[in-house]
């Protein structure tokens, strides 16, 4: 069994060891050592990374109570070599894992509810409970959580006989046999755990629940601790900021000041439809009559006043009428609405998509689809149509 080294002090990542075994594996090495600060993944915490002898870990495993690396280079069997955790991405897993105890020994201490998921992501931690909260009790939890950091409590490491396994209360996901290391934060928290916590809450920093939302019967909390809760606690604030700014807000009003964009927005886009709703009685009404196709290219606000306008035209004249709406960030396409009073549109809608690389199809009386072709290419089409 390989010594941990991060079990009674998990501030240590640089530390000597002796090259047990190094065995080719692959295009690289699989090597034991008598003794590992790293840790090599499990309980919702990522393997450490680093290096060994200078030489980049590819990865850290763990297989019957024995920590394997796998290295690029060879160690020979019996001598010592140097290794060092990353120490930045250790200590950040660290506090976000044990920010997630805390949080979780609060909700657990106060509501009866357990832990039933967690994963430490790249951007947000996340907590699964089986129980339902109102903000205001995650808010609670959060103060409370907070209260824990501020306090310094120690954070201890334990493995329990089984007698005295018998009688301790103690936080668990499974049910657990064999020997058991138990993570204690004093006066608040017992739980079963085999990753590398900081040894004091006050390490943990910041802990802030980002959101939360129902998951599966119960709840899945958003958080983030330390650093990281301050990185993100910093982009929340720029993004404020900018927003602040362009409204010229106070940050104490800047959802009403976006309220009232988003009101104002409203209101422009009803008085625009108005205005075209206005405007396409005019156009109609100045639209040539007779049997020659027409075609026209417009930019309405809505699907339904495109429609009407292309209704507005087939009652006044008994020639097709095409529409040609254009698409959002395609200069070179078209979505059309074709139409006729009486009569077919099919074989013009045919020979567009032929001749404007084209698809879309309808009955007699209308036709819709897309064409690829410029606003040139589209009237000199129905130039020569018309001929
Ligand atoms: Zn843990």
């Amino acid at each position: 069994m390989t010594e941990r080294i991060y079990d009674q002090d998990s501030h240590i990542m640089d530390f000597t060891a002796r090259v047990l075994t190094c065995v080719p594996d692959g295009d690289a090495f699989d090597i034991v050592l008598d003794r590992s600060a790293f840790f090599p993944g499990g309980g919702g915490q990522e393997a450490d990374t680093g290096t060994l002898g200078g030489h980049p870990v590819l990865s850290v495993s763990e297989k019957d109570e024995i920590i394997h690396f796998r290295c690029p280079v060879a160690f020979a069997e019996g001598t010592l070599v140097e290794g060092q955790v990353d120490r930045e991405t250790r200590l950040s897993n660290m506090q976000q894992h044990s920010g997630e105890h805390v949080l979780c020994a609060v909700l657990h201490n106060r509501y009866g509810v357990d832990n039933v998921g967690f994963h430490m992501g790249s951007r947000e931690m996340t907590l699964d409970v089986n129980g339902v909260f109102e903000p205001e009790e995650l808010a609670w939890a959060e103060e409370e959580a907070n209260r824990v950091v501020r306090d310094d409590l120690p954070i201890t490491i334990s493995y329990p006989s089984a007698e005295e396994l018998e009688t301790l209360e103690y936080r668990s996901k499974k049910e657990l046999t064999g020997t058991v290391r138990i993570v204690t934060i004093e006066g608040t928290d017992r739980c079963a755990c085999c990753a590398p916590h900081v040894m004091h809450t006050g390490e943990i920093g910041l802990i802030k629940i980002l959101r939360s939302e129902h998951y599966k019967g119960g709840t899945r909390v958003y958080f983030l601790c330390g650093l990281k809760a301050l990185s993100m606690v910093n982009l929340y604030q720029a993004q404020v900021h900018g927003i602040d700014t362009l409204l010229s807000a106070v940050p104490e009003d800047t959802l009403s000041a976006v309220q009232k964009v988003l009101e104002q927005n409203e209101a422009l886009k009803e008085q625009r439809v108005q205005a075209e709703r206005r405007l396409i009685q005019i156009l109609a009404d100045q639209a040539p009559l007779g049997d020659a196709p027409l075609v026209l290219f417009e930019d309405f606000s809505d699907e339904i006043i495109a429609r009407t306008y292309v209704n507005l035209l087939t009652a006044r004249r008994t020639g097709p009428v095409c529409l040609c709406l254009p698409r959002v960030g395609d200069p070179d396409a078209y979505r059309y609405i074709l139409a006729i009073q009486k009569g077919s549109v099919r074989p013009l809608c045919q020979a567009m998509n032929q001749t404007l690389s084209g698809r879309g199809g309808g009955s007699d009386a209308m036709a819709q689809g897309t064409i690829r072709a410029t606003k040139e290419a589209v009237e000199a089409f129905f130039q020569s149509y018309r001929q």
